[in-house]
């Protein structure tokens, strides 16, 4: 079956990962090129380790449209140069080529090391953020209390991405001033919660992802996912909440432009 894609004009999407589009087999100049042409807006290339961003900047120069981010990823919380890498986040923090601090997070499923240490991760990185008034995206994978913790102590501005929680635990999140986002796997047939999440979030902090090259949307589920897809997912949300996809777009493109300061 070949690939389809559905572009809203105006739309953002606000976490991908470029470089392990490439990774997957996609052409990922190519798709990012066609994407923009057909109407995306901005992407948000996001880190997930504060080594690479100069590798992120180089690749994505010819890409002004691109905006880029940097963090830790709980996945590297064993990492022996942890201390290292935090130095160079506050430098990058420091530099203003950033717009947000991410992903960062807390991640039970994988648990690649202690908790405590995950913890402490994650809340120096909300605490960077918050000091130099950036703010963070979040990766939360059955860890909700902890993440929360770290949350209501820190207040930190940002977004839960990838949101893929019940009704109540949105309400803590919105409760925290948290944007949401929403990615491929709200479109699933499974994921009647994730939509019903959906459709609480106050339009004024809803945001759209697609998490590329991972969790593509129906109809396209199973393929690598890229900036391309962003689109089902909007219109997903939109069906839910008995929007025009259009609108729908041109409001979480608002949010996203006034939360990373695009
Ligand atoms: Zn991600």
């Amino acid at each position: 079956m070949p690939d389809q894609c559905l572009v809203i004009p105006g739309s953002i999407d606000t976490h991908c990962h470029t470089g392990p589009m490439s990774l997957k087999g996609l052409a990922t100049d190519k798709l990012l090129r066609d994407a923009h042409r057909d109407g995306l807006r901005h992407l948000i290339d996001v880190g997930i380790s504060p080594i690479d961003l100069d590798e992120r900047q180089a690749r994505l120069a010819g890409f002004n449209w691109i905006a880029l981010t940097s963090g830790l990823h709980p996945s590297e919380v064993a990492s022996p140069d942890r201390a290292k890498m935090l130095d160079l986040l506050v430098s990058q923090v420091t530099d203003g080529c950033i717009v947000a601090v991410g992903e960062i997070g807390l991640d039970y499923h994988w648990d690649t090391g202690e908790r405590a240490d995950a913890i402490d991760l994650f809340d120096a990185q909300v605490s960077i953020a918050v000091e130099a008034d950036l703010p963070v995206i979040i990766h939360n994978r059955e860890a909700d209390n902890d993440v929360l913790d770290v949350l209501r102590r820190r207040r930190p501005r940002g977004v839960m991405h990838c949101f893929s929680q019940s009704p109540e635990f949105c309400r803590y999140c919105l409760d925290l001033d948290l944007h949401i986002s929403f990615g491929g796997n709200l479109t699933f047939k499974s994921s009647d919660l994730i939509r019903e999440s959906a459709r609480i979030v106050p339009l004024d902090r809803l945001l759209v992802e697609t998490d590329s090259p991972y969790l593509s949307p129906e109809p396209v589920r199973g393929r690598p996912n890229h900036p391309g897809h962003l689109g089902f997912t909007l219109r997903a949300i939109a069906a839910q909440r008995a929007l025009d996809v259009a609108e729908l777009s041109e409001t979480t493109a608002g949010n996203a432009l006034r939360l990373f300061n695009l």
